[in-house]
């Protein structure tokens, strides 16, 4: 059975738990936009979003 891909509210880290594995925030299925930040340092967007290297989604509902 495939996972479906989740992210977290409060973080924005992809995951396909219910519970997010990096803050323990509330996770959700509503979410638009994938980003992957392989390097924050050289990531304009990493650094708006205050990410760190991963999985996030631009926008959580
Ligand atoms: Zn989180």
């Amino acid at each position: 059975m495939k996972k479906e891909l989740k992210a977290c509210r409060n973080c924005r880290r992809i995951t396909t738990e219910d519970i997010c594995p990096y803050c323990g925030g509330e996770t959700t299925d509503e979410w638009h936009g994938y980003v992957f930040i392989l390097v924050k340092e050289k990531s304009r967007i990493a650094a708006e979003m205050g990410a760190d290297n991963g999985e996030f989604a631009l926008r959580v509902r």
